[in-house]
Parts: C-alpha cells; structure tokens; sequence
C-alpha cells in the first residue's frame, strides 16, 4: 500500500476544528491529530493504533468496515480517564487509505439531559405524594365508612391542603421553567429597589404570615433618601424578596427578629441581606441550597408548605439581574442571604 502523507494545510486546518480529528491509514494506524483529541485520548498517539485508544471492532479493519457499511452509523465512547467524557465518533473515507475519525464531545449535553431527567423524576415523585394521600382520602369518603362529621371535616381539610401543597409546586415549577428560559434576557426597565422590598414586607405582615415574628426594616445606608435604582423586572425582585422572606419566617425561632437590611458601601452596587435566627443551615449544605429540590430537612420544609424549588427560582432570578447572592449561617443563630445588585443612574 502506498506510504500517506498529510499536507500540512490539513494538519493546520484540523487544529481549528471544534471536535477531536484523527486521520488513520486502513488499519488504524494513526497519521494526525488535532490538539482536542489530546485531551480525549492523550498525547503521543502518531504511529500508535486507534484499537488502543478506542476499542471499537470495527476500526481492526476501516476498510473491511466501510465497505459492510459499518460507518453509516456513528458510534458511543467513554473516555477512560477521569473525566469519562462521552463521545459520539463519526468515520468517513477521505480517499484509498485515509479515514478521517471525527470525536464529538457530548459531555454537556448528556449531564444536560441527566439534569432534565432529574428533574422530571423528582417532580412526578413530588407530585404523586400529594396525589396519592388525596386518591386515599376520595376512597374512604366515598365507601362511606367515614359516618361523623368532624372526621369528615379533617379529612377533608387535609384534602385541601394537600391540592394547595400541589398547586404550589405547579406555580414554582412554571416560575422556575420561565426563569430559566429567561435569564439571559436583561430587564430594560430600571426600578428603585425599595420599593419591592417595603411592598413584599407589609405584603407579609397583612397576610398575617410572620405571626409573632418582628418584620424588621433596616437602612445603614448614608443617604436614605436615595432611590437606588437597579436594572430590574419589578415582579421578579417582588418574588425573590418574597421568597427569601417567607424562609426567614418559616425557617425561624417563634417570636424571633427577622431583618431587611440595606447596605450601600459604593456607587456600584448595594447590598440586601435577609437575615433571621433558627437552626441555621450545617456549612456543607449552603452551596447546595439553590439546587432544585434540595432540602436540608424535606420533611421539615414540606410540614412548612415548601416545594423545594424557592431557592431555585431566585437562583435564576438573580443571574437575569446580574447579581449575587451570598449565604452564611451559624447553626441555632442567624442566617443570612445577602444579595449584590449593581447600581443604575437611572
Ligand atoms: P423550601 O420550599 O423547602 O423552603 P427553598 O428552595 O426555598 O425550598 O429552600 C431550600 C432549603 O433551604 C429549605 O428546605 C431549607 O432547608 C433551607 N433554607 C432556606 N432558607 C432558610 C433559612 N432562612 N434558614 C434556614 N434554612 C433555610
């Protein structure tokens, strides 16, 4: 067979590929790769055999294998390394002893669908709870075995709460799903950020839901007349404070402080903490806070009426707006979840 060889355009023209390249002979052995395979297979591969570094039956012989139509389909591979990236690798025939194997990195993609298929799993699995305690309470009243009417009256009161506990994770899940959908869009209107945080407080305070909690509003800021302006979706900021505040209040000692705090330290940005006083959060919980569904304590957070999604959709709120939130928290003291939001002239 006659000796390959590659001009050098094609080396050159391989290294701006977005995908692994690796050009073999007929038996697989290997001519010339792009940078990205090495971070695939490894370095130093020329004159070694592909069957080394990708073990697919079909690459002892390309072209036994593309004369059966072998490489009609594309193929999956797991790389061996830590990563164990998945690749989909694809062969074509460039001419008489030449193949080109092409490595699709589908790494995020595929951790991309495991999310999803997460997610889909935790909220039938969240969903059929209340669903099956609401079928076993329909069962009972209807065989009629329920005779009194106060324990037809708690049954259904329980009824009821759980449709609300599932009309809840239905409005969370269609608040999370636009704002993820959403986030990369920037707000264009500009509002000055008291005025959600006073409207979500006395919000709370007429829903009767702080009970004997303080609501207490905070402004250390030098000039408290200042609107501060952020660029912002006014119904969103409403959902983010009305959602790290109703966690205070559920998440907090009866009859305890719970404080809006504004700090302004520049002209760049300000500072919004919420803080309360309860359990506290164990440290290596906090990075897992926004993730959908965690709960330090599900039964706890479902005994309060929480979805689990809270978090979550103030997460992807957040990054819309550009800012940060930071968590800290002392364990039977405060807990704090300090929000940046960069500042506007208007
Ligand atoms: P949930 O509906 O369970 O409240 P969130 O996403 O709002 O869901 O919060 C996730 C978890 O974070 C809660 O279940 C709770 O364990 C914890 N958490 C949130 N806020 C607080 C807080 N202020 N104090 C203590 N724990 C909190």
């Amino acid at each position: 067979m006659n000796k390959i060889s590659i001009p050098n355009n094609i080396n050159n023209l391989s290294q701006l590929l977005e995908d692994g390249l690796v050009m073999c002979d007929s038996f697989g052995s290997i001519l010339l790769y792009n940078n990205l395979t090495k971070q695939y297979l490894g370095d130093n591969l020329k004159g070694k055999n592909i069957c080394n570094f990708i073990p697919i039956e079909e690459f002892n012989n390309l072209d036994e294998s593309y004369n059966n139509g072998a490489f009609n389909d594309q193929f999956s591979f797991q790389t061996s390394d830590i990563l164990k990236r998945s690749l989909i690798i694809k062969v074509k025939k460039i001419e008489d002893n030449l193949f080109a194997i092409l490595l699709l990195d589908m790494t995020s993609q595929r951790n991309l669908e495991k999310v999803r298929r997460d997610f889909v799993a935790n909220v039938s699995h969240e969903l059929r709870s209340p669903l099956t305690s609401l079928v076993g309470f329909i069962e009972t009243l209807l065989n009629g075995n329920v005779k009194d009417e106060k324990t037809q009256k708690k049954f259904l009161n329980i009824m009821d709460e759980e449709a609300k506990r599932m009309n809840r994770l239905i409005d969370d899940i269609l608040s999370l799903s636009k704002v993820e959908t959403e986030e990369h869009i920037t707000p264009n209107t500009s509002i000055s950020i008291i005025n959600p945080i006073q409207y979500v407080m006395s919000s709370i305070k007429e829903r009767g839901l702080s009970k004997n909690h303080n609501l207490i509003f905070e402004d250390l800021r030098q000039n408290v007349n200042d609107p501060c302006f952020v660029i912002g979706d006014i119904d969103e900021i409403n959902q983010v404070f009305v959602n790290l505040l109703e966690n205070a209040i559920k998440y907090s000692f009866e009859s305890s402080d719970v404080v809006v705090r504004i700090e302004q330290h520049n002209q760049e940005e300000v500072v919004i903490s919420v803080i309360n006083k309860g359990e506290g959060i164990p440290e290596k919980y906090l990075d897992r806070l926004t993730e959908r569904f965690f709960r330090v304590d599900k039964a706890r957070s479902r005994e309060l009426g929480g979805t689990g999604l809270g978090l979550a959709i103030v997460k992807h709120i957040l990054i819309k707006h550009r800012a940060t939130m930071n968590i800290s928290s002392e364990i039977n003291d405060k807990t704090t979840f300090s929000i940046t939001f960069p500042l506007t002239n208007n």
